[in-house]
């Protein structure tokens, strides 16, 4: 029975410590050979480090399009967390089935495994693909790797289902997350002179207030209909740091800012707006008095929102399987935006809930991954009608 499979392959996942920091190739090497041993064909794609790796397969026939089931198969640490039992080590207690990533997010993977398993890729009458990538956990950086990878190769799949724990509700938004540090280097002397030097923590200043300007314009550009929680793109100054002392021109600042973009045509509106202002009236402000003076910016996260659609095939399949009654956002940043970007229309929709996510004792209820092995299941009818 595919639950108890499930359960099995999960035990195995679970045992594979794939925290973000370290290497996840024995992971990888594991759900590739269980791919291939189903006749899938596996590529993978690695970090610039080598010891990262996604892997993308694909059963069925030799044709574009199809469904792709994604997960990424790092977790978050455990350190300084208090478990009641080895968080790399499966146990079942109560209907519930505890360890790092039971939930977040390889009980999703596990079910697609199981669910592969029962299969017959030849009565497939269209493409399925498994997507499993490193780094989601810090900026979803092996999806990146991975959708730049499928766009150069031409694959562009029709549906991709995300399997983030949603309860097994169908999310088919979340806003975006970019994270950036902008550093403000100037040149230092004393206050009483202030035309000798440049000020780096009054440029800062100033970069913070077209922040706060454009912050006043995203709201006026809040799409109708909205479904998120403010409805528009939000802008957070999070840190500001520079200068030594009150009677010295800050020669370095830095401001640590985000946005939650809820359309990808904000994100570009933010980083275009900024940059014209920094090249065409910050630096060359800064450079006249000295010219090594720089604003330099560092991109820390980047992850693309999920934009709700009117049309979205996956929304309609997957809220068809589940016998969903209505569809919902999130407020957590998932893949699915990056599948989105590539043209693939998508969904987040998974076993276990976010809120046992990230925890000490972290665990998915059986029942959940009953539930989405029966999803999984009557997908596996219809792709083989
Ligand atoms: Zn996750």
């Amino acid at each position: 029975m595919t639950l108890q499979r499930t359960k099995e392959i999960l035990s195995d996942l679970i045992a594979f410590e794939t925290v973000s920091a370290d290497s996840n190739l024995e992971i990888i090497h594991y759900l590739t050979d269980f791919l291939t041993a189903l006749g899938a064909r596996c590529i993978q794609t690695q970090d610039a480090t080598g010891t990262k790796a996604n892997v993308f397969a694909k059963l069925g026939p030799e044709m574009d399009g199809g469904i792709v089931l994604s997960g990424h198969t790092d977790v978050v640490p455990v350190a300084d967390q208090d478990w009641t039992s080895d968080p790399f080590q499966m146990v079942e207690r109560d209907g519930k089935l505890y360890g790092r990533g039971t939930c977040d997010m390889k009980g999703f993977i596990a079910a697609a495994l199981a669910f592969a398993e029962t299969l017959d890729a030849k009565q497939l009458t269209q493409p399925l693909h498994f997507s499993f990538t490193y780094d989601e956990e810090t900026g979803c950086l092996g999806a990146r790797n991975l959708v730049d990878d499928l766009s150069e190769r031409g694959i562009v799949p029709d549906i991709a289902i995300i399997g983030e724990p949603t309860e097994m509700r169908v999310i088919e938004g979340h806003k975006g997350c970019y994270e950036y540090t902008t550093s403000f280097i100037g040149l230092e002397g004393h206050s009483s002179a202030p035309d000798d030097g440049v000020n780096a923590a009054e440029y800062a200043a100033r970069y913070i207030g077209k922040l706060l300007e454009l912050r006043q314009v995203l709201k006026s550009r809040a799409p109708s209909g909205s479904p998120f929680e403010p409805p528009w793109t939000t802008v957070n100054i999070g840190l500001i740091s520079g200068g030594v002392a009150h009677n010295v021109i800050a020669s370095k600042a830095e401001v640590a800012w985000e946005m939650r973009p809820v359309q990808s045509s904000d994100a570009d509106l933010v980083k275009r707006t900024l940059s014209d202002y920094v090249k065409r009236t910050l630096l060359p402000e800064m450079q006249a008095v000295h010219s090594a003076a720089n604003i330099t910016q560092q991109a820390v996260a980047e992850v693309a929102g999920l934009e709700p659609m009117d049309k979205n095939a996956a929304r309609d399949l997957v809220a068809e399987l589940t016998g969903a009654n209505g569809t919902g956002v999130v407020s957590f940043a998932t893949e699915a935006g990056l599948f989105q970007q590539l043209g693939v229309q998508a969904i987040v929709c998974g076993p276990g809930s976010i809120t046992q996510a990230h925890k000490a004792d972290e665990y998915v209820e059986i029942e959940q991954l009953e539930l989405c092995c029966r999803m999984l299941d009557r997908l596996g009818r219809r792709m083989t009608a």
